[in-house]
């Protein structure tokens, strides 16, 4: 079975690689993103193998089947950058990785609040420079302070144990909520009261219809003054222009996040010799109460093993018409 992988990076090649002799399946490597412009080069292969800023809208997905595609192996968990229905049509099956490493996102999620609060990324820089002044790295302590968890599925989940460690009072607002979360001391809350009571407020929803722009201006309002938002979910959850007022207000006292709305054309490239055009992510850029990542909160060595090996395992079970336990219907 012919698997051409679209937005390869060198660490994705080195991983499928050092798996791939106990399947039998062949690979073949593309950087370019899969879009509509780079949908061609799927032609004579059998799947496609793409992540998170790959864009398989309507379009795509009809010349996906139109070049005989019959599987999408998403290498990630997230899926609301594919066309489920049109891929449904198309009769083209849908794969993913549903749970690589929770612990890999929760904790970076900390990280995040850890640099924000005790500003050790400046510290690093000054000290460096022979400055052991300690003027405006005052931090506060995460004892005792309200900790809000939107969404608590398997990565909201392992950061709210995280959070209950460092002594935090957890809130959370989920659909559903988690028997074991409720046995540890987790309450759970309206959404609105999450917003009014939280300390710092951590977003680990999928980005669906019913959450995009979950933290726009109504809900800034209602947020304590100073509050921390981190967002390590997906990009439109936050409505960009809207938090960039509340940090100018002061409202928003620290934001951090691993995801961006127009992330695309910018996270996992390097455009240091570039003149970057987005002045949404220039203008968060500025403020000294911002830390950005580019979406590096799966990127663990336990995270990419699992990927992998999930993704060949999706795949031949595909290719010998098995149950495919990670389908995406
Ligand atoms: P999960 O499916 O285990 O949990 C999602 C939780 O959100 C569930 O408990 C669900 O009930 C809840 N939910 C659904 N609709 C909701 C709503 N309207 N309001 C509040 N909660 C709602 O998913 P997960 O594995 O914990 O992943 C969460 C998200 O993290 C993913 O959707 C993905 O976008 C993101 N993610 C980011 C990275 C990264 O590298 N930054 C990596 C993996 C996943």
């Amino acid at each position: 079975m012919k698997v051409c992988v679209f937005s390869t990076k060198p660490y994705d090649k080195e991983y499928f690689e050092k798996n791939l002799h106990s399947y039998e399946l062949e690979f073949t490597y593309y950087e370019s993103p899969l879009n509509i412009s780079t949908v061609q080069l799927s032609k004579g292969f059998d799947a496609v193998c793409v992540f998170v800023n790959d864009k398989l809208d309507n379009q795509v997905i009809r010349k996906l089947s139109e070049n005989g595609i019959k599987l999408i192996a998403l290498r990630c968990a997230g899926f609301n950058n594919v066309d489920i229905k049109a891929a449904q049509q198309a009769g083209i099956n849908i794969v993913r990785v549903p749970a690589y490493s929770p612990e890999a996102v929760a904790e970076h999620a900390v990280a995040l609040i850890l640099t924000l609060n005790r500003k050790t990324h400046k510290a690093y820089n000054r000290v460096r420079e022979g400055n052991f002044a300690l003027n405006n790295l005052m931090g506060f302590n995460l004892y005792g302070k309200t900790v809000g968890v939107i969404g608590t599925g398997k990565i909201g989940q392992a950061f709210s144990r995280i959070m209950l460690g460092f002594g935090c009072k957890v809130m959370a607002y989920d659909i559903n909520s988690n028997d074991e979360l409720l046995a540890l001391g987790v309450e759970y809350v309206s959404q609105d009261e999450l917003f009014q009571k939280s300390d710092i407020i951590s977003l680990h929803c999928p980005l669906i219809p019913e959450t995009q722009y979950i933290i726009n201006k109504d809900s800034l309002a209602k947020m304590k003054e100073h509050v921390m938002i981190i967002n390590t979910s997906r990009g439109a959850l936050v409505n960009t222009k809207d938090v960039i007022e509340a940090l100018k207000k002061k409202k928003v006292g620290h934001l951090g996040i691993d995801v961006y709305e127009q992330e695309e054309n910018l996270f996992f490239n390097d455009l240091s010799e570039l003149i970057i055009e987005d002045d949404m992510l220039l203008r968060l850029n500025s403020f000294p109460n911002v830390l950005i990542t580019s979406h590096q909160a799966f990127f663990t060595k336990e995270a990419m093993d699992e990927i992998t090996l999930t993704t060949l395992n999706n795949i031949k079970a595909f290719k010998n018409g098995k149950a495919m336990l990670n389908e995406v219907k």
